[in-house]
């Protein structure tokens, strides 16, 4: 690890300050940055504690939730707000990782977290676009098990890890941002940018920004909706596929759908072609698995994840034949 200072912020402002005086890194929990500094991918001149800003978790008037960027996952996936009205949010939070690590992991941190592409970690042996841009990609004809069949590039195909983030973005949610220009709102699904020829570029926040809340809207769907993994092992391992639902269906037919993907994506993945394809249509296993086709037609996998379209749409189906079985 490479020596670099330390400083606890005491407010948002003197966060935001520090950054503009030098390049530095804001610290939530260093659940993953920590690790980033040891295998010296990040190598930061110095360290902006943030953990202690915005722990709050409120409902706000209209009936959504406002999460501050420090709550720990253990604090989101256990509020009875959220176990209640976006029980998805809460299953994905529970899957995501040890209870140990829930405990120190902060929203903010989880929403920025980076991949587990292992070649991007191996700092000494292996070529990688995202840690040095035009370097090649050695995952592309490598172990790439868990990497992207969605909106990868020929640059780079790793997975953003984020269980959290996967109901985030089914419910619309949106991320509070304050930096050098002041404060502004970014609709999660946008924050994430997909690698293209730029893989090391992975949001749309700029130097000195800092996430201060997660905003979820009001939204009654949410209340029934599911979170499923797909992993290699029973015990923490990140996805395979996972899925995040939630369906309206009457007198039969599909009403309101809401389907995000992770595991597939180099971000979060709305799966809007899946929902357009189920509004409408009736609320069979048939239709499911033909709508789940659709999103999963533009997948165009590698040698080693040519098995993740199958089985997401499988996954998908499985969701939400188990929602409108709650539903009946
Ligand atoms: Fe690096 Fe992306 Fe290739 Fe992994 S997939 S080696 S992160 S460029």
């Amino acid at each position: 690890m490479e020596p670099f200072t330390y400083h606890r912020a005491d407010s948002v402002g003197s966060a935001i300050a520090s950054a503009q005086k030098e390049a530095v890194k804001f610290l939530g929990a260093g659940t993953n940055l920590v690790d980033l500094m040891r295998e010296r991918v990040e190598r930061p001149a110095a360290l902006v504690d943030v953990s202690g800003l915005g722990r709050a978790i409120q409902e706000t008037d209209a009936g959504g939730l406002i999460i501050g960027a420090a709550a720990t996952n253990t604090a989101v996936a256990e509020h009875p707000v959220v176990r209640q009205r976006y029980p998805a949010l809460s299953r994905a939070i529970l899957a995501g990782a040890s209870v140990q690590i829930r405990n120190m992991a902060t929203v903010g941190g989880n929403i920025l977290q980076r991949t587990r592409c292992g070649y991007f970690y191996d700092v000494e042996g292996a070529r990688c676009n995202k840690r040095n841009p035009g370097q090649g990609c050695d995952a592309l004809d490598g172990f790439n098990r868990y990497h992207a069949v969605l909106g990868s590039s020929p640059q780079c195909i790793a997975t953003h890890p984020s269980d959290m983030c996967v109901p985030l973005v089914a419910f619309d949610a949106v991320v509070h941002v304050v930096g050098p220009g002041g404060e502004r709102r970014v609709p999660l699904l946008e924050l994430h940018r997909l690698p293209g020829a730029t893989p090391h570029i992975e949001t749309v926040l700029q130097p000195g920004d800092l996430i201060t809340a997660v905003e979820l809207p009001a939204l009654p769907l949410a209340a029934r909706s599911a979170y499923r993994k797909v992993r290699d092992r029973a015990s923490y391992a990140f996805a395979l596929i996972s899925v995040a639902a939630a369906i309206r269906v009457e007198q039969g037919k599909v009403i309101e759908a809401r389907l995000a993907l992770g595991g597939v994506a180099p971000k979060p993945w709305r799966a809007r072609k899946a929902e357009q394809a189920l509004i409408g249509r009736p609320a069979t296993p048939e239709h499911f698995l033909a709508a789940a086709r659709v999103e999963m037609a533009d997948a165009s996998p590698r040698a080693g994840n040519a098995f993740k379209p199958q089985l997401a749409e499988r996954t998908i189906v499985a969701v939400l034949r188990t929602l409108v079985g709650e539903q009946a």
